[in-house]
């Protein structure tokens, strides 16, 4: 199995690593054909402005929401969730909407106010740890969801990892947290747990 991310800007080396060190093959996504054949997804985190500026009217776009439509595997994190969020607010911006929530940007203070918080496992049975940090860079909040979106963790009252169908999105980075169950759990919807 291979994983496609995201590669147009942000911190896809951090995902291609992580997933690497589970013995999981990546190569990077920059077009249309480079979806073909992969086992799921990852839209990485960096800025959601620059990434849908070089998303918007492409057929990389075309293709990313008709390959999740269709199931394809997705981990989405930080600017990676305001992509597919069905709302972006502060401000709002456009997005691939398929999942049904709605993110508030920057919710938690500026880049100096990035910090690594231990989180509120919800169901430790679906992400497979009943422990979780995350580690928080200007990241966005989840202000409202559907209840077609579990939620997996929380900080405080905040939803931080979500699943809605195959699609996982966290608002934090687990691709920076040693040995992280988030991205093992995506693994596990790609069909390829290690
Ligand atoms: N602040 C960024 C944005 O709004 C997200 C930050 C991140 O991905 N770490 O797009």
């Amino acid at each position: 199995m291979r994983i496609g991310v995201l590669a147009l800007q942000g911190d896809y080396a951090a995902h291609r690593q992580a997933l690497g060190e589970r013995g999981i093959a990546t190569c990077e996504v920059r077009t249309a054909a480079d979806l073909a054949g992969l086992g799921g997804i990852v839209l990485p985190g960096g800025e959601s402005t620059t990434m849908m500026s070089f998303l918007r009217g492409t057929p990389l776009a075309a293709a990313l929401v008709r390959s999740i439509q269709a199931g394809m595997p997705v981990l989405a994190t930080c600017a990676g969730v305001i992509l597919l969020a069905r709302e972006v607010r502060n401000p709002p911006q456009d997005s691939l909407a398929l999942l049904d929530v709605v993110v508030e940007r920057n919710a938690y203070g500026r880049q100096r106010e990035s910090t690594v918080v231990p989180l509120q496992v919800e169901d430790a049975a679906a992400l497979g740890s009943s422990t979780l940090e995350g580690v928080f860079i200007r990241a966005p909040r989840i202000v409202a969801h559907a209840p077609t979106v579990t939620v997996l963790a929380r900080r405080g009252a905040d939803p931080v990892l979500v699943r809605q169908g195959q699609i996982l999105a966290a608002t934090f980075h687990p691709e920076l947290s040693a040995n992280s169950p988030v991205v093992d759990r995506f693994l596990s919807l790609c069909g390829g747990a290690p």
